[in-house]
């Protein structure tokens, strides 16, 4: 019977992991919840590496890896594919289809943050959205500039910056409030793809705002890639998994 290892971390993954009986393993890095109501078993950490990883898909005799981790987290990404390589199962992936800009938007591409930060040079009050990257940069906040940072969780900003925790989604209403109250005129995100809108992007074009996209990185071929949620569980559905 299939033993399936599901890498985590976003919400296609969770919806993943629900329809997983408790023979297969759910994978978190443990950065974010964990859910407490699943059928198949929660494994939380790292493997140290694509060797730790190889070593623990052959222990448990897992005989599919499925990647289904942030399209930013490519770490994990290289692990899965180098790990399965080495303990001869198939990797899977659920790679997020990349959102892609419309009409009126005003999106700029920046590789890393050393472009980041030339970018942002004729702007002064943006908003980012990276998660907790930025943090380490506080300290190099030009004096004509204001960053507001939204991550996970709060910490401690300076006079150039404050940091607010929260988690999304969020509703666009309150994005609007966001970029009103706060004078935002230049955002900074991920293109983490998903979701068919996002509010944070829906409000920079109503607002002319520009958006600074953060490249996504490189990943790995797999064996079989898939789009959406639906998919997986069409090629899973034939494997007698559950
Ligand atoms: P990363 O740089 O690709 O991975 C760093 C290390 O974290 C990996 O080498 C691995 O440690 C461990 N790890 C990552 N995902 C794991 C998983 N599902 N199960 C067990 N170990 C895992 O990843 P990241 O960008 O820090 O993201 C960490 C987690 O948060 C990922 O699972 C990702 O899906 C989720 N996430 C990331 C983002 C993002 O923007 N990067 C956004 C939302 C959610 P070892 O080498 O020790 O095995």
């Amino acid at each position: 019977m299939t033993r399936i290892l599901l890498l985590g971390g976003v919400t296609e993954a969770l919806a993943i992991a629900r329809t997983l009986g408790p023979q297969h393993i759910y994978s978190l890095a443990g950065v974010g919840r964990v859910p407490s109501d699943l059928a198949c078993q929660v494994r939380v950490g790292g493997y140290g590496g694509a060797e730790g990883l190889a070593g623990f898909i052959r222990e448990q005799r897992i005989s599919l890896l499925l990647d289904a981790t942030h399209p930013y987290a490519a770490q994990i990404s290289a692990n899965a594919v180098a790990a399965a390589t080495l303990s001869g199962v198939p990797c899977w992936a659920l790679r997020r289809p990349a959102w892609q800009p419309q009409a009126g938007d005003d999106w700029r591409e920046v590789a890393d943050w050393s472009h980041l930060v030339q970018a942002l040079q004729p702007f002064k009050r943006p908003l980012f959205t990276l998660g907790r990257e930025p943090l380490q940069h506080l300290d190099e906040i030009p004096p004509e500039q204001f960053w507001t940072l939204r991550a996970l969780e709060a910490y401690p900003g300076n006079p150039r910056c404050e940091v607010i925790g929260a988690r999304g989604p969020f509703l666009i209403a309150e994005e609007r409030e966001l970029f009103e109250r706060r004078q935002i005129d230049v955002l900074i995100s991920k293109n983490s793809g998903s979701s068919a809108t996002e509010p944070k992007l829906e409000v920079a074009r109503e607002r002319g705002v520009p958006v600074l996209v953060l490249k996504r990185p490189d990943l790995p071929e797999v064996d079989r890639s898939f789009a959406s949620v639906t998919e997986v569980l069409a090629a899973l559905s034939q494997l007698a998994y559950a």
